[in-house]
C-alpha cells in the first residue's frame, strides 16, 4: 500500500524532505485512457502535469504546482520473453516487486541500486545506477518505451521506431513524455556473494579501480577523519549456488540495529555534541562488520535506508578518480563541522544513453550525503566545485546547483536531447523550477 501523495494540507513532499510543492491537483488514473485524457485536457487548456514514481529524488525533479500525477495503479510486467531475456512493465511498477515476478521465468535485473523503493520510470528518468564496471545503470537496459506525449497520443520509441525519442527518453528527466511502458534487457538469475570488510583507506585508494576491473561489483564507505573504510565486494554465482543468507539475529543487530537505528542514534548525537564525531566515525567503520553471506541477487544489492539523509552524487572519468577523490577527501576533512554519514564510491559501465551520467566513459561515482536534521548546504557546497572542476557530471535526481549553460559542456549530446523536448513538449506541459534551471536555455525557450 502506497503512501498518500499529499499531507493534510495538500502538500507533497519528497523522501529526503529537501523539496516539496503544493499540486493544483493530484491524480491517481486507473487506466492508461484516463491518463491520456488527463493530458490532453492540460495541453488544450495550458497547464502544467508532472509524474512522480516513489518521491526518492532529493532535488525538485518531481516537484509541481500544476497536475501530480501517480501511476500505483499502472504497475506489473506486460511480457516476458525467456530466451531474449526482453521484459516488458508498465511504467509505474516499483522496483521492489520486479525480482519476484521474474523470479518464475528464471530472469533478474542485471544490476540494481541500493535501495528498491523507487519506479521504474523513476529510476530511468534521473538515470539510476548501482555499482559494476560491466553493468550500467537502468538506463543502458532500456530496449523501447511506449509514451503518452504532452497532447495525450501515444508513441513507441525503440532503437529502430522514433529512435532520437528512444535515445533522449532512456534518461529523460520527466521531460519528454509519461513512461506507460518500458521493456528492458534482463538476465539469467544469478546468486550474489557478498564479503563485507574494512580495509586500510590508502589501500583501497590504491587498488578501487584495478579491484572493479577484476570483482564484479565493488564500492565502498569512508567516515570523516576515517583511516579505514567499509568495502563492500559482490561476487555473481549461478543460480543454483547455495544460500548462505544473513541471519536473523545480523539482520536485526547489524543492518536495523546498527546501520539504521545505530546510525540514527549516532547522528542525533554527532549533532549535539560535534566535538564526539571523529570518534563516533571510527566507531561507526568498526561497526559496519566484516561478513561474508550469499543470497539471490536483489536481496544483496539493496538494502534499507531508514535514517534520512540529503545526498550529492557526481560521475566523474574513472581514470581520474583517485585525484580527485583525494581532493574530496582534503575538503571533508577540512569542513568546519562534524559529518556523520559516510562518503560512498561506486563505479558503473561507460553507456550510449544522450544525458545520463556515464554517458560515453566509464565512470566513478562518489556521493556525499547529511544527516536530514542537519544544513547540507555548506558541505555539499565545500566539494561541488572539485567534483565540477573534474568534468564532473550530477546525478539528475540527487543535490547540485549546475545550470543548463553547464550540463551542456560535460554532454556532447545535451542540444540533441532539448531539439527532442522541443519537439515533443513545445509548450511545456512537463515543465517545472527545476527544468527550467537544467533545461532552460534550450532553443526557443530561453
Ligand atoms: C535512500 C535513497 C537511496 C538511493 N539510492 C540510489 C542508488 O543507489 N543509485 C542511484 O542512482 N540513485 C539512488 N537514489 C536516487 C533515486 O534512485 C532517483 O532519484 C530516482 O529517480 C527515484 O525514483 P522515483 O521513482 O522515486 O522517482 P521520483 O523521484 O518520483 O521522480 C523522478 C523523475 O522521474 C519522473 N517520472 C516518474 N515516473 C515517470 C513516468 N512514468 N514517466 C516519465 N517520467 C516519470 C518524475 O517526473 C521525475 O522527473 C536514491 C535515493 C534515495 C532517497
Amino acid at each position: 500500500m502506497s503512501a498518500p501523495l499529499v499531507d493534510r494540507r495538500g502538500r507533497w513532499s519528497n523522501w529526503g524532505h529537501s523539496a516539496s510543492s503544493t499540486p493544483a491537483a493530484v491524480a491517481v488514473p486507473a487506466s492508461e485512457d484516463e491518463l491520456c485524457s488527463l493530458l490532453a485536457a492540460a495541453h488544450r487548456e495550458g497547464r502544467r502535469v508532472k509524474v512522480v514514481g516513489g518521491s526518492h529524488s532529493f532535488t525538485d525533479i518531481a516537484a509541481t504546482n500544476g497536475t501530480l500525477v501517480s501511476l500505483d495503479k499502472l504497475q506489473g510486467l506486460t511480457s516476458v520473453d525467456p530466451v531474449s531475456g526482453l521484459v516488458s512493465m508498465l511504467g509505474g511498477t516499483r522496483v521492489w516487486t520486479i525480482s519476484d515476478a521474474l523470479e518464475p521465468y528464471g530472469l533478474a535485473l542485471p544490476n540494481m541500486g541500493d535501495i528498491d523503493r523507487q519506479s521504474i520510470a523513476g529510476a530511468l528518468s534521473t538515470g539510476t545506477h548501482g555499482t559494476g564496471l560491466a553493468y550500467t545503470g537502468y538506463s543502458g537496459i532500456a530496449r523501447g518505451f511506449r509514451l503518452a506525449l504532452a497532447d495525450g497520443s501515444v508513441v513507441t520509441a525503440t532503437a529502430q521506431e522514433n529512435p532520437e525519442l528512444f535515445q533522449a527518453a532512456r534518461v529523460g528527466l520527466g521531460a519528454l513524455g509519461v513512461i506507460l511502458e518500458v521493456t528492458l534487457a534482463c538476465v539469467p538469475s544469478f546468486m550474489v556473494r557478498a564479503d563485507e570488510h574494512p580495509l586500510p583507506l590508502r589501500d583501497m585508494l590504491g587498488s578501487f579501480v584495478e579491484l572493479c576491473r577484476s570483482e564484479d561489483h565493488v564500492e565502498f564507505y569512508w567516515f570523516q577523519h576515517a583511516q579505514q573504510v567499509a568495502a563492500k565486494v559482490n561476487t555473481r554465482l549461478p543460480a543454483d549456488a547455495e544460500r548462505a543468507p544473513l541471519s536473523r539475529r545480523q539482520i536485526l543487530f547489524d543492518d536495523e540495529l546498527l546501520s539504521n537505528g545505530g546510525h540514527r542514534a549516532l547522528c542525533e548525537l554527532g549533532r549535539v555534541a560535534p566535538g564526539s564525531v571523529p570518534a563516533l566515525n571510527r566507531f561507526a567503520t568498526k561497526a559496519l562488520a566484516s561478513r561474508v553471506y550469499t543470497d539471490r541477487s536483489d536481496k544483496i544489492f539493496v538494502s534499507p535506508r531508514r535514517t534520512r539523509f540529503r545526498e550529492l552524487e557526481y560521475a566523474v572519468p574513472l581514470q581520474d578518480f583517485e585525484a580527485v577523490f583525494a581532493e574530496v577527501m582534503a575538503a571533508v576533512n577540512g569542513f568546519d563541522a562534524g559529518i556523520t554519514f559516510p562518503l560512498e564510491v561506486r563505479a558503473a559501465a561507460a553507456d550510449d544513453t544522450w544525458i545520463g551520467t556515464a554517458s560515453g566513459r566509464e565512470s566513478a561515482y562518489i556521493a556525499l550525503h547529511r544527516f536530514v536534521k542537519e544544513d547540507h548546504v555548506p558541505y555539499f557546497a565545500a566539494v561541488e566545485p572539485i567534483l565540477k572542476a573534474a568534468a564532473g557530471r550530477p546525478h539528475w535526481g540527487k543535490l547540485h546547483t549546475r545550470t543548463a549553460e553547464e550540463l551542456r559542456s560535460v554532454y556532447p549530446r545535451f542540444d540533441d536531447f532539448l531539439a527532442v523536448r522541443d519537439r515533443v513538449d513545445p509548450t511545456g506541459v512537463f515543465a517545472n523550477t527545476y527544468l527550467d534551471r537544467v533545461l532552460r536555455d534550450a532553443p526557443g525557450r530561453a
